[in-house]
């Protein structure tokens, strides 16, 4: 048994999802903070549980040919990145294999391709959310904490970002405008949410405030204006004591209530409470993918489940001369820029509902070929699963975040009869701990068998 305080002499086996270094000490299995593939370390273990221990790195003995330095200051202290410390290759190959181990956890032998990325791994963000403590530091919050690591320039978001929080830090510190304490619940600006397009250069700002008016905006309009590609200005209003970041009200202070970006030739416009995803380059591959996907077998009829802004959907139906589809997602704004998109685009075959994608109809199910599915972290519910199975959907295109969840749900839908022989991870959020997976599911369908009857009769003797 691994003792606490002691030193050991180790060597790392792999990786988790955290970033640690995974080895073991007499058989028990050892996380380390710091620790590459490869290594080997000299560690402190510096907890030791029932079934685990932590260690820290004291000195790195043989350094893995996969570390590489670290390009960010705080590194170390945020609990954005954890692979800056890795090769980007390897990077990937641990999210494939992680990917992997969930489908196996679940009982399904599922082949996982190399993950897929758009190969950038600094400036890939299109959106932040920076928090703002009550003594204005402006950043990320530290690993499992809600505590500020003050950052002005995040190596994933675009470069502008930093001028746009160091625009706001200034503004608060001459105006004497407090940013957000969460335990007393006072203080102004609680967050700066900046969404960019990638192809538009059009960027929205939304301050986040804990109160109906921010004092004096229009001098922080005036600023922000002058940054180049800032087309939108806005302000949210949360006053709840909640982690959650975006309150209902937008209350618009200059330009346009929205953004508008395009992906796969297509344009779309995104109001700041719709999703949109957050890396284009690799968004284009993800989208080109499910095209593929979808396109493998009949697709006259495709429903987009959590359709957000109608992204998939349209990228895929308007690629199709005659395809109808529908669109299905819970958040109204989504919606209306969902039609609005399909306008843009001039496609007139497409309708969007606003439901939760447990409630969509059996008629529009039934009406289907191909469902994409793209929900939200904790994945679909057995009762939507159910609803497909028991329509006429035979090919289901399912995206996911969440690789625990996702294997989950294919699981279940292979109880119900589909089939799933193969995944494909996207390595949308590169240097984090996130991955994002696609796959599709089908089902034979009792026409597409040629029947054979055998006769067991003796042709000769006709017995
Ligand atoms: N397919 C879109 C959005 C994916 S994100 C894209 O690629 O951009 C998941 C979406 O599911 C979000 O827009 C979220 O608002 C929506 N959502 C969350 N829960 C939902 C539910 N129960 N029913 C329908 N949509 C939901």
């Amino acid at each position: 048994m691994p003792e606490k305080n002691r030193t050991y002499e180790v060597k790392i086996d792999t990786m988790n999802n955290l970033g640690y270094g995974v080895c073991r000490i007499d058989g028990m299995v050892c996380f380390v903070k710091g620790g590459v593939t490869g290594d080997s370390l000299e560690i402190k273990v510096i907890k030791a549980n029932k079934n685990y221990c932590i260690g820290r790195v004291e000195r790195i003995l043989v350094p893995s040919p996969y570390r590489q330095e670290v390009d960010c200051p705080v590194f170390k202290q945020c609990g954005g990145c954890v692979f800056r410390h890795v090769t980007y290759e390897h990077e990937k190959e641990l999210k494939r294999s992680f990917v992997e181990a969930e489908f196996k956890k679940a009982g399904l032998n599922i082949t996982v391709k190399p993950t897929v990325s758009a190969d950038k791994t600094t400036r890939y963000r299109n959106k932040a959310q920076y928090p703002v403590s009550e003594n204005s530091e402006i950043g990320f919050y530290a690993e499992r904490t809600h505590k500020v690591c003050e950052t002005d320039d995040c190596p994933l978001q675009p470069e502008v970002f930093g001028r746009i929080t160091s625009c706001v830090k200034s503004f608060m510190k001459k105006y004497n405008i407090s940013g957000y304490n969460e335990e007393t619940g006072r203080g102004y600006i609680r967050h700066i949410y900046i969404r960019y397009g990638k192809v538009t250069g059009e960027i929205q700002v939304c301050i986040v405030i804990n109160d109906d008016k921010l004092p004096k905006s229009d001098r922080l309009c005036e600023e922000l204006k002058n940054i180049p590609g800032v087309s939108s200005i806005c302000l949210n209003v949360n006053k709840k004591n909640t982690n959650v970041i975006l309150g209902e009200k937008y209350i618009p202070l200059f330009g346009n209530e929205y953004i508008e970006d395009e992906l796969c030739s297509f344009r779309f416009r995104i109001s700041p409470a719709s999703f949109y995803q957050i890396n284009h380059d690799c968004t284009e591959l993800l989208y080109n993918e499910v095209y593929r996907l979808v396109t493998q077998g009949k697709c006259d009829r495709v429903t987009d489940l959590y359709c957000g802004t109608g992204t998939i959907g349209l990228s895929v139906a308007g690629r199709l001369s005659r395809c109808k589809l529908t669109g299905v997602e819970i958040v109204p704004e989504a919606i209306e820029n969902a039609k609005l998109n399909a306008k843009l685009n001039g496609i007139t075959n497409a309708e969007f509902i606003c439901a939760d994608s447990t409630d969509t109809q059996d008629n529009i199910l039934n009406d289907s070929d191909v469902v994409i599915l793209d929900p939200p972290r904790k994945g679909i519910t057995q009762e939507l699963a159910d609803k497909i199975s028991q329509s006429s959907v035979d090919r289901i295109v399912y995206v996911s975040c969440s690789p625990d969840t996702l294997a989950r749900d294919v699981k279940y839908f292979t109880e119900l009869g589909y089939i799933c022989t193969e995944a494909t991870p996207f390595d949308m959020f590169p240097r984090t701990s996130h991955v994002e997976t696609v796959v599709l599911l089908s089902r034979e369908k009792a026409d597409d068998y040629i029947r054979i009857s055998v006769h067991t009769k003796d042709l000769k003797t006709g017995e």
